[in-house]
């Protein structure tokens, strides 16, 4: 691989899942050459088809690389990438890594002190506008790192969407996000509530979200999520619940760190744990809409009629 100047740079990229695989291939069609690792075997084809290399653990990218980038689930699995047995931590030529996952500002911040230990500098990165957002370059992409080093990643961030340095702190990017999901998941909460009683009362779900999204009442789950895959019973956005429940008790921990009330987030957590349960962590996480229809003894999903008349 080539020292990375010029128009791209040489980048790692561990994580090629529902978020990954679009962002890594958006980095290729804008010229990066990619180094690749996943532990599930048939991740990496549809990228190496594209030239990209396929490398055979992370601190195997770490050898090849000076950025490397990461998309995966847990924190757990993030320090485990980093700084595990063979993590990018080992890694010969590595500078940086780059996690674009939602870890929480804690994670971050003991991610980038054990790195800080073998001079590789860690730049939270995590990303809000889902896979939708990840295929079409549509993305918010949080930055907080050390300027010099946000510098060189700056333009490879800025395939994936709007990027928006937060801070210069490890985990400062973090509490962004972890602020932006609760929102996130707090809108479909509500919205389910919303939707199922004008159900029950007899309203069209299709109407009652025309009116909502022309009214005060419209967020990101009456405007994309319900008329997208709820209304339609796909229930396919592309995250997890099981990912959903992690961010909003990675924001709860957070807060309560912070000293600061939580009356909002303790609900919204308590409603994602029973979707978890009862419909199951590893759906989609517009099923919130489900234990609600349970209780209440209807199904939101039947259009009556496209849109709403405005005489
Ligand atoms: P995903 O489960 O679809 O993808 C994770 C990938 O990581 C999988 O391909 C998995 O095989 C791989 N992986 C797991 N353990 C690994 C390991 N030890 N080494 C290498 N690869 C490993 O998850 P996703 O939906 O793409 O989300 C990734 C991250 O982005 C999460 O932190 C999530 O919270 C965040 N996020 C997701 C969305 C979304 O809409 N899906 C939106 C914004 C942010």
């Amino acid at each position: 691989m080539g020292s990375g100047f010029g128009s791209g740079l040489d980048i790692g990229f561990i994580g090629l899942g529902k978020m990954g695989q679009p962002m890594a291939r958006r980095l290729i069609e804008a010229g990066h050459k990619l180094v690749i690792y996943d532990t599930r075997g048939d991740a990496a084809a549809p990228l190496l088809a594209l030239g990209a290399q396929l490398a055979s653990s992370p601190a195997n990218v770490a050898d090849r690389v000076e950025t490397v980038m990461a998309s995966l689930p847990e924190p757990h699995i993030v320090a485990a990438v980093a700084t595990g047995e063979s993590g990018v931590i080992h890694g010969k030529r590595i500078k940086r890594f780059v996690d674009l996952s939602t870890t929480g500002s804690r994670a971050a911040a003991d991610i980038a002190a054990a790195l800080a230990g073998k001079n590789i500098v860690q730049i939270d990165s995590p990303v809000s506008g889902g896979v939708a957002g990840a295929v079409k370059g549509t993305l918010a992409v949080m930055v907080s790192g050390p300027q010099d080093h946000v510098d060189v990643v700056k333009d490879a961030l800025g395939v994936f969407g709007a990027v928006f340095v937060i801070g210069h702190r490890p985990g400062m990017a973090q509490t962004m996000k972890l602020a932006n999901n609760f929102l996130s998941a707090t809108a479909m909460a509500a919205t389910a509530e919303a939707v199922v009683m004008g159900v029950k009362a007899g309203l069209d779900p299709a109407i009652m979200l025309d009116v909502i999204n022309a009214g005060s009442g419209r967020n990101t789950a009456s405007s994309g999520k319900f008329p997208n895959a709820v209304l339609p019973r796909t229930f396919d956005a592309g995250f997890a619940t099981a990912l959903m429940l992690k961010d909003v008790r990675l924001c709860l921990t957070e807060a309560k760190a912070a000293g600061v009330p939580t009356d909002m987030m303790s609900m919204v957590v308590s409603l994602w744990e029973r979707v978890a349960s009862e419909i199951g962590a590893d759906k989609d996480f517009t099923t919130i809409v489900q234990p609600v229809e349970r209780r209440a003894g209807v199904i939101v999903g039947k259009i009556l009629s496209k849109t709403a008349s405005k005489t």
